[in-house]
């Protein structure tokens, strides 16, 4: 137990391999954390991306405990060891939660018959952690690893790692401190996370690093008066529909359904627009309308990147996305802060060019669209969807399924965001496995 192990990020994947390693035993002096946000106590609410206990842990705590959602685990190591590793995630949580009797799991366990012979309804438990508990449960992880010896470095960013020498180079934030020397290290956990994957990125490249084959994903953003939906909301808030066309390598699932006081949102990316949406909490928001995405991921295509690039590049009118409804009496829906969901309106005719745009695909949308309305009776025309909505996957670095190390460089693992979770306790769970081998093997 002589190894010198540094953790780039003190997000959720971080803080799960530390709890692991000092949980066994593991001298916590020779763990050190480094991160570019703040400790617990001094992170401020606000600050959502970095700092002790990462992303989501800090700002929502909804606690998924199913494969299939929160990115990829069961293909590194099976379905019945994901699962367990993800209930370590979420016992870690109740573990340190001051009140772990309020952690409250909901589980909706039949799919309802009306859904049945159009759709798939993805069911999942997920514990809800409680986010007014969030920064309590992160103070209690930080003050348990410092008693354990762990050491941090905080508001300091890791610029460059040097995978032949063992080594990484990082600047203190504060610009007083400036670059620091050099750090070396026997085992290194990389947990940047999303506000590291430029980084991740950067290091991909230059290092030549192999990656998987990915996936497009691209689709619309529906919106339709909740009223259509509430039957189904009734069972699950965010629920998700789903189906999948194996030999043609697509499948398609609606995707983070707002409600209640539900908007849409642009997104602007590489200088185009695309969609999504988010919910507001205050009532005064309330308009009763509900959207959710129908993305398609569509396996096979070469470059997925530039593919869906082009399409949403197809996809822009006078400088912005596309808006449809059957009924010409529809327009855009206003945005959270009043004025229009920037977009420009289409005709039925016009749709050709978006079908031409999607080289095909669109057809399973429009179809996934007519089959909500025999679920849905009420549905009618009484919809509009915002044309593209787009998720660009970045590269997965490849690595070792046995302890996601990366093939060329045995030492150095990838967890969390920054491989191919999109989920705390997938993240977590990714990080536990990381640690259970360094256990092993030291
Ligand atoms: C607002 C919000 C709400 C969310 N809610 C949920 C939810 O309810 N449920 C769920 O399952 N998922 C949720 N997510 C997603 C979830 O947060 C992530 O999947 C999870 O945080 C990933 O954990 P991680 O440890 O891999 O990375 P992160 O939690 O992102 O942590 C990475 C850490 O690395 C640090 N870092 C990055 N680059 C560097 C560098 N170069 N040098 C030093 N430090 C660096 C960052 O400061 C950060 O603290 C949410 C995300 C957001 C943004």
């Amino acid at each position: 137990m002589d190894k010198k192990i540094v953790i780039v990020g003190a997000g959720v994947a971080g803080i799960n391999a530390a709890l692991k390693l000092v949980d066994n035993g593991y001298p916590g002096e020779l763990i050190t954390m480094i991160d570019m946000g703040k400790d617990p106590y001094n992170r401020k609410p606000e600050e959502v991306m970095c700092g002790f206990a990462g992303a989501g842990a800090w700002s929502d705590g909804k606690l998924t405990y199913h494969t299939a959602i929160g990115g990829q685990l069961s293909k590194y190591c099976g379905e019945e060891k994901a699962m367990e590793l993800m209930n370590q995630v979420i016992t870690n949580f109740k573990r340190f939660h001051p009140k772990p009797e309020e952690v409250q799991c909901s589980n909706p366990d039949t799919e309802p018959e009306f859904i049945k012979p159009y759709f798939g309804l993805r069911l999942f438990p997920v514990w809800h952690v409680g986010t007014d508990y969030l920064s309590e449960i992160a103070k209690n992880w930080y003050d348990y690893l410092v008693s354990k010896g762990v050491g941090f470095q905080w508001e300091t960013k890791v610029t460059d790692i040097n995978f032949n020498e063992n080594s990484l180079g990082y600047s203190s934030l504060p610009v007083k401190l400036g670059k620091l020397k050099p750090l070396s290290y026997d085992e290194l956990i990389f947990a940047v996370g999303k506000s590291g994957i430029d980084f991740a990125q950067q290091l991909a490249q230059e290092y030549k690093l192999p990656d998987e084959p990915k996936s497009v994903q691209i689709g619309i953003r529906f919106e339709a008066p909740q009223k259509h939906f509430q039957k189904l909301i009734d069972i699950s808030y965010d629920f998700k529909l789903y189906r999948k066309f194996e030999d043609k390598g697509v499948s398609l699932r609606s995707f983070c359904t707002n409600n209640n006081a539900a908007y849409v949102a642009v997104e602007e990316t590489y200088g185009d627009h695309s969609y999504n949406g988010h919910a507001k909490k205050d009532e005064a928001y309330r308009n009763d309308m509900t959207n959710f995405g129908i993305l398609m991921e569509i396996n096979g295509i070469e470059d997925p990147f530039e593919w869906s690039r082009n399409v949403v590049k197809k996809c822009q009118m006078l400088n912005t996305g596309l808006y449809y409804s059957p009924n010409i009496k529809n327009s855009a829906s206003k945005t959270s802060e009043g004025g229009k969901v920037s977009s420009y309106q289409i005709v039925t005719a016009e749709l050709d060019k978006v079908r031409e745009a999607f080289e095909g695909y669109f057809e399973y949308i429009e179809d996934f669209i007519e089959d909500m309305k025999e679920v849905f009776p009420t549905l009618g025309d009484e919809w509009g969807m915002y044309i593209p909505e787009v998720k660009y996957l970045s590269p997965e670095v490849k690595v070792d399924y046995k302890n996601l190390a990366l093939v060329d460089y045995p030492n150095v693992h990838f967890v969390g965001d920054a491989l191919s979770a999109r989920g705390i306790t997938v993240s977590g769970a990714q990080a536990i496995y990381v640690a259970e081998n360094i256990l092993e093997s030291k």
